[in-house]
């Protein structure tokens, strides 16, 4: 189906620009996200669909009241009665008429689904609950937000974003890790929020999914849900009720794409090798496990970073992965690397919306007790993962990643803990490795600065320039504002890079790249001149990265970046890569497919 110019509307076309943070282009209709981030959706309704969802609306209602029913007798089985009159208040409102008929009014004149409609009223209520400031409404406030949310659950069969339209591009203030891991990825063709930067977590698993997206659109409250629109995640445009033409000139291109990624993707197979001969590894960086079916397709050479804290997506606050499954989980990401190895990075929580584990909110959490920090106090947990992961080491080859190190203390308490979940392990007579690599993530300027130190210790290094680049230059990764700050050519991360490889070069230990740096063509050759000789990166990415690499001379990167060192401002840098790669770099990525390879062969 292609949208065609909204002339139903009569909307003129119109277009934002925000940040491109995962390329492609997205074709599709709006459909919006609560600014809440509650994961409350609204569609706009064809005048045909009212009945039905008005239909689905009383079927929801009816069986949360059975669920309700349910709820009340276990209670007073195990309570006694006198508490499951709290249960009599959410029966009551269900049965409100005044309360469904306004619902119910909403999905035929507004034409909104009934989950959106259900939220319009919760807000109205609590807040004229709120305006008379009474303890008592207040209280009950919360019983209607709980009777609305569990009505809502039902609506959406607890699966929110199933169940989305075809050809949706989703818009919200905030677009959660959680939320991104949930997808409906075969209906979602592009993403568009207000808050969030190129290296926040959504966009990364974006892109990993192939999933254009675009940040710092400001006038987000203002996109109609059914609008038809257009996503472009490479220049970071929305435009809306495009004309006929413009859908027309964004398919072509959409098309030209789709060609030269299969183009790219046949030659995945040939070597990662400079024309004078140096080889680079490019591993894959995953999320979810399902993804490690893509190593193959996409040749990647093992995995350098699984994120586990996305095994916690979509629990509740305080459940927890038990070591069978995690053990589960990482034995099948060590079989399917095999010897080329996966790196399993322990938990680092770094955003909102992955579950916390009762943990307090944090003013700061970004510096706050996240990653290694959290792992050596819930010490517990920590174990839990250690075992797990010197298990599945049985079945392949695994490497232990710590994130967030900034003292060679907290490298020594990991190893000793690993230590003795393998002792326990051999206690209990249970199969498992003893001597699994173990390796810092640099990511934080301290361990910079220490890094001969950590190299003494540590097995690799995994060099995590998100991060790097966020402490570094002091600028959040996930806010738009400050996002013209967040520079990767900025003269002290080349020199953090630098003085990283020169540390672990001296110790002889291998040193990786797994920021998103590596998955930029003009940046991962930059590492490569910076003398990288590993980059780990979203599977996709690797057969470009590949293919830049084949065209180019490790040594001439060497000798540019040698010169970027000793400049003194980023603009300094991009200048004289511009002078020096541009008609390269213009050359590769303009070329068609077949011209490309006419290039390449000459
Ligand atoms: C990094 O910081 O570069 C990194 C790879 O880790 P994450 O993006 O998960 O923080
Ligand atoms: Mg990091």
């Amino acid at each position: 189906m292609t949208p065609t110019h909204d002339r139903t509307s009569n909307q003129m076309m119109k277009q934002w620009r925000g940040l491109g943070v995962s390329p492609g282009i997205g074709i599709g209709w709006i459909v919006r996200m609560s600014a809440r981030g509650e994961r409350v959706f609204r569609f706009r309704l064809n005048p045909s669909q009212v009945e039905h969802e008005v239909k689905r609306l009383t079927e929801a209602i009816d069986k949360t009241r059975q669920q309700l029913l349910q709820i009340k007798s276990k209670l007073e089985q195990t309570l006694g009665s006198a508490h499951a009159y709290i249960l009599d208040a959410h029966l009551l409102m269900l049965e409100d008429r005044q309360l469904v008929e306004e619902i119910r009014t909403l999905i035929r004149y507004e034409l909104v689904n009934a989950e959106w409609a259900v939220k319009t009223v919760t807000d109205r209520i609590l807040a004229s609950y709120a305006e008379i400031k009474d303890e008592y409404l207040c209280e009950r406030g919360s019983d209607v937000r709980d009777v609305m949310d569990r009505l809502t659950a039902m609506l959406r069969g607890d699966h929110p974003p199933q169940g989305l339209p075809q050809q949706t591009i989703l818009v919200a203030q905030h677009i959660l890790p959680s939320i991104m891991a949930e997808l409906d990825v075969e209906s979602v063709v592009g993403l568009v929020a207000q808050a969030g930067g190129r290296t926040s977590h959504a966009a990364i698993i974006a892109r990993s999914l192939g999933i254009p997206a675009v940040v710092g659109i400001d006038q987000y409250e203002e996109i109609e849900a059914g609008a038809a629109a257009i996503i472009d995640g490479q220049s970071g445009l929305l435009i809306l009720h495009p004309t006929d033409e413009t859908v027309r000139q964004y398919q072509h291109r959409q098309t030209e794409r789709e060609r030269l990624w299969s183009f790219m993707q046949a030659r995945a197979q040939l070597p990662a090798q400079t024309c004078d001969g140096i080889r680079i590894t490019l591993r894959a960086n995953i999320e979810l496990p399902s993804e490690c079916n893509m190593l193959a397709h996409y040749s990647a050479q093992g995995i350098g970073l699984f994120r586990t804290q996305y095994l916690f997506l979509s629990r509740a606050a305080d459940e927890l992965p038990s070591e069978e499954e995690q053990f589960n989980v990482y034995r099948q990401l060590a079989q399917a690397c095999g010897t080329d190895g996966v790196g399993i990075r322990t938990f680092d929580w770094a955003e909102t919306g992955v579950a916390q584990s009762g943990r307090e909110l944090e003013i700061n959490p970004a510096l706050g007790l996240r990653a290694i920090r959290f792992s050596l106090q819930a010490r517990d947990v920590f174990r839990t993962q250690l075992r797990a992961i010197l298990r599945a080491a049985c079945y392949g080859s695994v490497r232990v990643v710590l994130p967030l190190v900034s003292t060679i203390t907290e490298l020594r308490q990991a190893r000793q803990i690993l230590q003795q979940a393998a002792q326990e392990l051999t206690a209990e007579g249970v199969a498992h490795q003893d001597n699994v690599p173990i390796g810092v993530m640099i990511e934080v300027p301290a361990a910079v600065m220490i890094a001969d130190v950590l190299a003494a210790e540590s097995d690799f290094f995994s060099l995590g320039t998100n991060d790097l680049i966020q402490y570094l230059l002091a600028v959040d990764r996930d806010n738009t504002q400050v996002a013209y700050l967040y520079k990767a050519l900025h003269p002290a991360l080349l020199r953090a890079i630098k003085q990283t490889v020169d540390a672990a070069t001296h110790a002889n230990i291998p040193v990786e790249v797994c920021g998103e740096m590596a998955s930029d063509p003009l940046h991962a050759l930059v590492l490569i001149g910076l003398g990288v000789r590993s980059l780990s990166m979203a599977p996709k990415f690797i057969p470009f990265i590949k293919d830049i690499i084949r065209c180019v001379d490790a040594a001439t990167l060497q000798q540019t970046v040698k010169r970027a060192l000793n400049l003194s401002s980023t603009e300094q840098v991009e200048a004289l890569l511009h002078e020096e790669w541009h008609p390269f770099m213009q050359m590769w990525s303009e070329q068609t497919p077949s011209e490309w390879a006419q290039i390449e062969q000459a």
